[in-house]
């Protein structure tokens, strides 16, 4: 929500704030990145937690990987993220990455369990920063892959499903502030974070490879973080308060296709374009679930 709202707060209004979102058709990337990441969650909960078999584990979570993604039917430019396609990259990961020998292990919380997972929700500024219309703390929530160690350090780790890894691939994590939101987090858990490892998994038409990007987060770069965050959602509350939200007018209208809300953002009154056009959904990140908002019934 933060990136949109930087990219331009009027999409991030409709987006977010008003819940509206395109046409109802899932994106073959989400689905897909999701499914496969239930089940490496699922595998590695088997394997270190309940002290499975790895085979037995990687088939548990081959299993749920199957169900997750269920029947859908990807377009065909994106037949690289069919069923097929993600078994067959969930079997290269376990014989890439076999947990046994993996140099990226899971934290293990003082009880023994391991921190595959990392689930928060915490007030950013308690007494400064608070919702304009509730005049709660404004929360930040997010989930994790895994609190993991690697070479010593400990770390944040994600795993990434993606169509194409290029030499620059592991660049775009370097700043990238989902990461150091979740080292912020880590760290009001104290466990002291300082490296984020991403693995990326490429699933292509005919090969599947992978890629490791590793970068820090030193407690400047979580204080910088911090510190943009605030700037941003003070601005976002101001955009409120003053009901304007700023327009792009620039590269972030034609990014990626085309803005989705190109439409109501021309037209004098865009109400109508996005009654018309758009669904509300609101997604709950704390309780991870959907909820479509239902339009008000006319009179006629
Ligand atoms: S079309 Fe451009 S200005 Fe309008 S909401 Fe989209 S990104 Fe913002």
């Amino acid at each position: 929500m933060r990136s949109a709202f930087v990219e331009c707060p009027q999409k991030a209004y409709w987006q977010y704030f008003q819940h509206y979102k395109g046409g109802g058709e899932i994106s073959t990337d989400l689905h897909a990145g999701k499914a496969f990441a239930s089940g490496l969650e699922t595998a590695r909960r088997a394997y270190y937690d309940d002290n499975k078999p790895e085979d037995e584990s990687f088939a548990i979570g081959l299993d749920v990987l199957y169900k997750e993604y269920g029947d859908f039917v990807p377009p065909p430019h994106k037949a690289n993220k069919s069923l097929d396609r993600l078994l067959q990259a969930f079997i290269y990961y376990r014989k890439a990455f076999p947990f046994a020998r993996d140099p990226v292990q899971p934290y293990r919380k003082k009880d023994g369990s391991s921190m595959v997972e990392l689930s928060f929700a915490l007030p950013i500024e308690p007494e400064l920063l608070l919702h304009p219309e509730t005049g709660e703390p404004l929360i930040y929530t997010g989930r994790a892959d895994m609190i993991a160690t690697y070479a010593g350090a400990l770390s944040v780790y994600d795993d990434k499903t993606t169509s194409q890894l290029g030499p620059k691939w592991g660049n775009q994590w370097n700043r990238r502030a989902q990461f150091t939101g979740y080292t912020w987090a880590a760290r009001a858990y104290n466990i002291p974070v300082t490296q984020v490892i991403v693995r990326g998994i490429a699933i292509l038409k005919t090969e599947i490879n992978h890629a490791q990007a590793i970068t820090s987060r030193l407690p400047h770069h979580v204080d910088e973080w911090h510190y943009q965050l605030i700037r941003d959602l003070t601005r976002a509350i101001d955009c409120w308060k003053n009901n304007y939200f700023d327009v792009n007018l620039a590269d972030a209208c034609g990014a990626y296709g085309g803005c989705m809300f190109q439409q109501p953002c021309m037209a004098v009154e865009p109400d109508p374009w996005l009654e018309t056009n758009f669904i509300r959904k609101i997604w709950n990140p704390l309780a991870r679930t959907e909820e479509t908002i239902l339009p008000e019934p006319k009179n006629d």
